[in-house]
């Protein structure tokens, strides 16, 4: 009698188990993409890519939105932001192209909760929008000098601000670079080897911002033989705005960049904290080391795919460090 009231309960608890997972509802995500200033960044290309990556994790519910081009009309583009627990950016644009009413609305979505996820040049976008620079935290190019915020990297292992005037936005080469974790015990980096490296991809350094509410994860040493600073550069980055969410990945200019498990695995995690705060996703098997690149085959560029902007593609595979 007892066996049997025991395989009861461990059958209802295996059923009440299996309920509440089918009962979890996928997270709604935006991707927003439509431009992405200078013939360097392919959006109708790195799109369909990032989507794959979130779709795969069965824990979102990916809707692309892409806002009209330059000189578009904007007057019906009035994203529902609020449909979504978080918006990813694929989206680099000036200041103009939206209106402070587009604006006030999606300051309205993050400061109540919303959750927004930075993409590589997401962080060139809106460089004079003060709510935008407080959300990214740093940024660059698109006119960014001193007068956009400090320089913010680390230094001795703590992050430092340093007023030194000039331009910001700046990388060499696209080589491979050693991603060191900062922080061990935010959800999004906990688990993850102390040190990975990732694949050819440019090494954003020199960026400028406000950096409120700003907690660095993660940094990579910006070689000077490759037109680097000789500083440890931030490379992941979580921020508060609001009771709003944001993830900061700098990684990711191009599809061979965005063929790394390493870029993979945060980007999902980083999505999901985003959206609620945790991060449930497990770590995966073929993340990247401290002294191996881990790629996918389903992530591989198409045949024939150069990265665009006429640039050559990188010569050397191997890390600059
Ligand atoms: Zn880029």
């Amino acid at each position: 009698m007892k066996k049997v009231f025991g395989t009861g309960t461990l059958l209802t608890a295996i059923l009440a188990g299996a309920l509440t997972l089918a009962a979890a509802p996928p997270i709604p995500v935006m991707l927003l993409d439509g431009e992405q200033g200078g013939p360097y960044h392919a959006w109708q290309e790195t799109t369909p890519y990032l989507k794959k990556m979130l779709d795969e994790t069965k824990v979102f519910n990916v809707d692309v939105v892409t806002a009209p081009p330059a000189g578009g009309d904007f007057t019906r583009f009035k994203p529902e932001f609020s449909k979504y627990k978080v918006i990813v950016s694929n989206y680099d644009v000036p200041d103009e192209r939206w209106s402070a009413e587009l604006k006030e609305s999606f300051e309205q979505y993050i400061k109540n909760g919303g959750g927004l996820v930075a993409v590589h040049a997401a962080d060139n976008a809106f460089p004079k929008w003060v709510a935008y620079n407080e959300m990214i935290g740093i940024g660059g190019w698109r006119g960014r000098d001193e007068k956009s915020g400090p320089l913010w990297y680390f230094k001795d292992g703590q992050l430092v601000s340093d007023p030194s005037p000039g331009r910001a936005g700046s990388h060499g080469a696209r080589l491979g670079y050693k991603i060191v974790n900062q922080n061990t015990t935010h959800p999004i980096t906990k688990g993850l080897p102390k040190e990975w490296l990732h694949v050819p991809d440019e090494l954003y350094a020199t960026l400028r911002g406000p950096g409120k509410n700003m907690t660095v994860l993660s940094t990579a040493f910006s070689i000077r033989s490759n037109r680097g600073t000789d500083r440890d550069e931030p490379i992941l980055m979580v921020l508060a705005y609001g009771k709003g969410r944001i993830f900061h990945t700098v990684m990711g200019h191009d599809l061979a960049a965005l063929n790394c498990v390493g870029f993979i695995a945060t980007f999902q995690r980083g999505t999901e904290w985003a959206a609620t705060g945790k991060v449930k996703q497990k770590l995966p098997a073929d993340f990247p080391t401290a002294d191996k690149v881990s790629t996918r085959p389903g992530y591989a560029p198409p045949a024939g795919w150069t990265s665009p902007g006429g640039r050559p593609a990188p010569r050397a595979a191997k890390p600059a460090a």
